[in-house]
C-alpha cells in the first residue's frame, strides 16, 4: 500500500467529461460504425479496453433507450439524510443524529412540491417511465414517514406508466421488513442495498455502522418482498486488498444482485477520508481490482450498461454499472445519456430539461441543504414551472421521436 493513489497513464486519454458512453453513442447516432467510433475514441488517447467497454455499454443502453416513448420522463426524489456519515462521502447529506429535527419539516415541503408538480404533470401529457428515490439514504425515514411520502406521490402522479421504481436503501442498517413492505405497496420494484465491501475491517475503516451480516439479512428481506436488488461496491477502500475486493464481488454476485455497480474510490475534498489521509491501495492495485471485476462479472452473465467518471480517483478509472440482461436501470441510463427529462423533487434534486433535437440541456437545482430546502418553497416550485414550460414546446417532442429512430 502507498500513502495516496499514484498517477498512472489515464486510460481515458484526453477525453474530457464524465460520460464517455454518451460520446460513443452520439458517434453511432451520427452514422459511425462501432469500429469507426472506437477509432475516434482512440484518437483521443482512449485505451482499446475502454473503447470496447464504451461499445458494450452503448449497445446495452441503446436497447433501453429505443424503448423510450415520446413524452417519457423520469422522476427523482432526493432525501438528503443518512444515519451517519461515511468517511468517503462528500454528498450533501445530513446525519439524522445531528439534523433529526429537520426531517419532519422537510417532508412537509416535499409533499407540497409533489402536489404542485403532480398537478402540472397531469396537464402536460408527459408520462413517468421511471421513479428513483435517492439521497442520502431514503430509508433513514421511518416506515410511517415513507408511507406518508409515497401516499402523496401516488395520489398526485400516475404511477401506472412506471416500469421501474427504485428506492435507495443504501445503508442496510436502515432497512427493515416494515419499510420494505411500505415500498412494495407503493409500487417500488427495485431497491439498492449497498455493501460497498464484504470485508468487516474495511467496513469499519469507512465508518459504515452496519455489518456484513446485515447485508445478507436485509438482502433476504428484500427478496422475500419480491424486490430486485442493486448493490454498490467500491474498489480502493482503505485497508482493502485485491483478494478482499474479489471476495466482495463474489459475495454480491453469489447473492444474485441483478445490478452491481463497481465504483472506483474518489477522494472527495469534503470527505473525512481526505482529511485523515488514510493509506489506500495504489492505482495499479485498483486497476487490477477493476479488471478482475470486469472479467468475473462478464463470466457471471452481467453486462456493462452505464459508466461515469469522477475526479480524484486512483488511476482516473471509471465507475461501471453491470446488470443481468433485462435488469438494466432505465433511470441510470437516462441520467447518463441525457436523452430524457428528469424531474427532480426533494433536497439537492437537479431537474434536467433535454431538447433531444438540438442536445440543448437546461438544469435547475433544488436547494442542497435541508435547512435551505425547508424554507425555499417559492424557488422550488418555480423550478417545477420552468420544467413544464420547457416541455410544452413542440421542438422537444420532435427530438423525443428521434431517440426511437
Ligand atoms: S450512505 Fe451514501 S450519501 Fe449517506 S453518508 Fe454514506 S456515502 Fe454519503
Amino acid at each position: 500500500m502507498s500513502e495516496r493513489p499514484q498517477s498512472p497513464p489515464n486510460p481515458w486519454g484526453d477525453l474530457r467529461g464524465v460520460r464517455p458512453v454518451k460520446v460513443f453513442s452520439r458517434l453511432l447516432r451520427e452514422g459511425m460504425t462501432e469500429e469507426q467510433a472506437k477509432s475516434a475514441m482512440a484518437s483521443f488517447g482512449v485505451s482499446s479496453e475502454r473503447a470496447e467497454l464504451c461499445a458494450e455499454a452503448a449497445a446495452v443502453s441503446g436497447e433501453v433507450l429505443r424503448t423510450l416513448l415520446p413524452g417519457d420522463i423520469c422522476l427523482y426524489i432526493g432525501i438528503p439524510f443518512c444515519p451517519s456519515r461515511c468517511s468517503y462521502c462528500s454528498f450533501v447529506t445530513h446525519s439524522v443524529q445531528k439534523a433529526g429535527k429537520l426531517v419532519s419539516p422537510f417532508i412537509d415541503v416535499l409533499k407540497k412540491e409533489i402536489v404542485f408538480a403532480g398537478a402540472l404533470m397531469r396537464e402536460s401529457g408527459l408520462r413517468l417511465r421511471a421513479v428513483y428515490m435517492g439521497g442520502g439514504t431514503p430509508t433513514t425515514l421511518t416506515a410511517a414517514q415513507l408511507h406518508d411520502v409515497f401516499s402523496c406521490l401516488s395520489s398526485n402522479f400516475d404511477l401506472g406508466t412506471v416500469d421501474e421504481f427504485t428506492v435507495e436503501a443504501g445503508r442496510p442498517d436502515t432497512v427493515d421488513k416494515e419499510k420494505l413492505r411500505v415500498m412494495k405497496d407503493a409500487g417500488a420494484n427495485r431497491v439498492s442495498i449497498n455493501p460497498q465491501t464484504f470485508v468487516p475491517e474495511v467496513l469499519c475503516n469507512i465508518g459504515r455502522s452496519h455489518t456484513v451480516e446485515d447485508v445478507y439479512e436485509k438482502y433476504a428481506l428484500a427478496r422475500d418482498e419480491g424486490l430486485a436488488v442493486n448493490m454498490d461496491l467500491i474498489a480502493g477502500l482503505p485497508g482493502d486488498t485485491e483478494s478482499g475486493f474479489a471476495r466482495s464481488l463474489g459475495c454480491a454476485a453469489d447473492l444474485g444482485a441483478v445490478n452491481i455497480t463497481v465504483h472506483n474510490l474518489a477522494i472527495k475534498r469534503g470527505s473525512r477520508l481526505n482529511l485523515e489521509k488514510a493509506p489506500l491501495p495504489d492505482a495499479a492495485a485498483v486497476g487490477r481490482m477493476l479488471d478482475g471485476a470486469a472479467s468475473a462479472l462478464t463470466g457471471g452473465g452481467y453486462r456493462p450498461y452505464y459508466l461515469y467518471r469522477q475526479k480524484r480517483t486512483a488511476g482516473g478509472f471509471e465507475n461501471v454499472g453491470w446488470s443481468k440482461p433485462g435488469h438494466e436501470s432505465i433511470y441510470n441510463i437516462c441520467i447518463m445519456e441525457e436523452l430524457c427529462g428528469i424531474l427532480s423533487l426533494g433536497g439537492g434534486g437537479v431537474t434536467k430539461m433535454v431538447d433531444r433535437e438540438t442536445g440543448y440541456i437546461v438544469r435547475t437545482c433544488n436547494p442542497k441543504y435541508p435547512y435551505e430546502y425547508n424554507v425555499g418553497e417559492e424557488k422550488i416550485l418555480d423550478g417545477k414551472l420552468e420544467f413544464f414550460r420547457f416541455y410544452s414546446s413542440s421542438a422537444d417532442r420532435k427530438g423525443e421521436q428521434d431517440v426511437r429512430a
